[in-house]
């Protein structure tokens, strides 16, 4: 049988473009305990590409992380398949409101170590003993309480520009990082004060909730479905919206806008700015946040140094960085000495 693709990116576009019919891309994750993923794999594998399901999943020993396309049509019948996985039963689905056929165009079903790189290597904790899931309403209550520490689980550069109010925002760019400095801060408070944490998704906080918990942290609470499903309640239930900012996102638009708030300031004028950019000369690309006035006046570059870089000659450029791309500093926002207003 036949466990991999067989269609190129270009055929399976064809594909979709002659079925002219509506996909769904939806996400969804779920820590577990799996005793073997390479056997669960291919039997998703094999029951999603009957559904014609496209996207990229990772299975773990500790669970699943699927991001995914399927075509509206077998909705139903991949629903009725998840929920015949004991696990998988009822699982969260986040469907995005956008509508997009080709969010993927291949079924890549990935077996690896961890469903997201969270670089803990403690062994010793039950990641499926996680904090108390509370939904917007809840969750709003909760943070107003004198009793509770609110904390963001995401890194500096995403709470820079949007996050709760009262929230603990650590200085960090790695969940690891954030883990170590929070419990540190929050030593002294284990057994009296409720800890509340947030992040993008959901998908940090059900990892970082049971990390708690296994050290001691007695009253553990997390944003169900992260700030993405927060604001969707705050919106169908009318409810009081307490994030200020954009929420950062991880694709081509860097940031969603959920209140008119602007906390952030552009990294080279200083004055209020949230727009995320990646420094023009590719040998550079950090992330930082720059103004439209900036911008043009730095031709796009995060200093003096990228800007005449990236003034050269394509040709040029290419001999001096000796074919290297800096795409690994894409979110190593504003680490850099140039940049006088990054906070
Ligand atoms: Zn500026
Ligand atoms: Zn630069």
């Amino acid at each position: 049988m036949q466990l991999y693709n067989t269609l190129s990116a270009k055929e399976r576009e064809k594909l979709i473009e002659e079925a002219g019919k509506d996909r769904l891309t939806i996400s969804f994750y779920k820590y577990a305990h799996l005793g073997n993923p390479k056997i669960f794999r291919n039997h998703l594998f094999i029951h999603w590409d009957e559904l014609e399901v496209l996207g990229r999943i990772y299975v773990a020993h500790e669970g699943i992380n699927a991001q995914l396309s399927v075509p509206a049509d077998n909705f139903e019948l991949f629903k009725k398949h998840l929920d015949s996985i004991t696990f998988l039963e009822n699982v969260r689905l986040n469907i995005a409101i956008e509508q997009d056929n080709k969010s993927f165009l291949k079924l890549k079903v990935k077996v690896r170590e961890k469903i997201v790189a969270d670089g803990l290597n403690d062994k010793t904790f039950d990641v499926t003993n996680k904090g108390i899931h509370v939904g917007a309403k809840k969750f709003n209550e909760l943070i107003e309480d004198p009793e509770t520490v609110l904390v963001d689980m995401r890194n500096h550069y995403e709470s820079e520009i949007g996050h709760f109010k009262n929230a603990v925002t650590p200085d960090v760019d790695t969940f690891r990082d954030s883990l170590d400095i929070i419990e540190k801060d929050l030593a002294e408070h284990k057994e009296d004060k409720k800890l509340v944490m947030y992040c993008t998704g959901g998908i940090r906080c059900e990892k970082a909730s049971a990390y708690y918990k296994h050290k001691g942290f007695k009253k553990v609470y997390q944003l169900e479905g992260g700030i993405i499903e927060y604001t969707r309640q705050v919106k169908n239930q009318d409810l009081e919206n307490k994030f200020l900012g954009k929420n950062f996102v991880f694709d081509h638009r860097r940031g969603e806008r959920i209140s008119e708030d602007v906390i952030a300031n552009c990294h080279q004028c200083g004055k209020p700015c949230d727009t995320h950019v990646n420094c023009a000369n590719e040998a550079c690309h950090l992330l930082f946040i720059q103004c439209k006035e900036c911008a043009e006046a730095m031709q796009e570059c995060c200093s003096l140094d990228c800007k005449e870089t990236h003034s050269l000659p394509y040709e040029e450029q290419k001999v001096l960085r000796k074919g290297k791309k800096a795409s690994n500093k894409i979110f190593k926002k504003g680490r850099s000495e140039v940049l006088k207003y990054k906070k």
